[in-house]
């Protein structure tokens, strides 16, 4: 298979029928053009950093032993999708809006990153698209991951999940999709998913609200318009590698969906 570049784009907390009832109108493009499911499963706890362990990992949470938003180093290390593609001569990005995701990758396997506290703008879901956009235009990286966290901080729970606020930050997000989906389509693969959903005004319980994500995979490899279903967390990181011609770690869980 041709090896090809990918996007990442999580939305952090984006429920499926937030998602849905947002009212942007490229949601129904979103849908028809990804191999795309709106039952995709986190893990266990319902959590930013947990979950993007997990994402980065493959692994559960029960495996990799961050449980919470604080980082520790783990007691049994495996490297995560970062690491994997930079061993594998890629050349990775990362831009973000929440300080502690910057554990997920590990020292030296980063290019390029850019980071803003997400209350230093009115926007900074978008401030970061622009640097993300920037950056991809001049230099073309192989892997890029640009999360988004305004949905989660200044829609769920500044105001509660499924809130006109809230909704109103996931169409600002799918406008930044949408860019970066019609200037880069056609030479990168894009991963669009969420960490976790929520409920009321905070998210972490074992309830599907809090644990069903939306997954869509736009790229030449995917059916388009076809909706799937058993996709979890887990399986993204071995996707990328698969796409991007890198081996998978040895201790990773997840399955490729190509
Ligand atoms: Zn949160």
């Amino acid at each position: 298979m041709k090896e090809n570049k990918v996007i990442l784009i999580s939305v952090d907390g984006m429920r499926p029928d937030g998602f849905l009832s947002c009212k942007n109108p490229y949601i129904n493009q979103m849908m028809c053009n990804s191999y795309y499911t709106l039952e995709g499963q986190t893990v266990l706890p319902p959590v930013t950093l947990p979950c993007f362990m997990s994402l980065f990992h493959s692994v559960t949470p029960q495996r990799h032993g961050i449980t919470t938003n604080t980082y520790l180093p783990m007691a049994r290390p495996l490297p995560g999708l970062f690491e994997q593609l930079k061993n594998g001569g890629k050349v990775c990005a990362m831009y973000y809006g929440w300080e502690p995701l910057r554990d997920v990758a590990r020292p030296g396997s980063l290019r390029y990153a850019g980071y803003i506290h997400s209350y230093a703008e009115e926007s900074s879901d978008t401030v970061l698209a622009d640097s993300a956009i920037a950056r991809i235009r001049k230099d073309r990286p192989d892997f890029v991951f640009l999360y988004m966290v305004e949905t989660d901080q200044k829609g769920g729970h500044d105001h509660g999940w499924m809130t006109e606020a809230y909704l109103h930050r996931i169409s600002v997000a799918v406008d930044n999709i949408r860019r970066v989906i019609e200037e880069f389509g056609e030479e990168y693969t894009i991963v669009v998913t969420a960490d976790h959903g929520g409920h009321d005004r905070c998210h972490g319980a074992d309830i599907p609200e809090d644990t069903t994500i939306p997954m869509f995979y736009f790229g030449k490899q995917f059916q388009a318009g076809k909706q799937f279903s058993g996709g979890t967390i887990l399986d993204i990181a071995p996707t990328i590698a698969k796409i991007m011609g890198v081996m998978p770690a040895d201790e990773w869980e997840g399955t490729a969906l190509i």
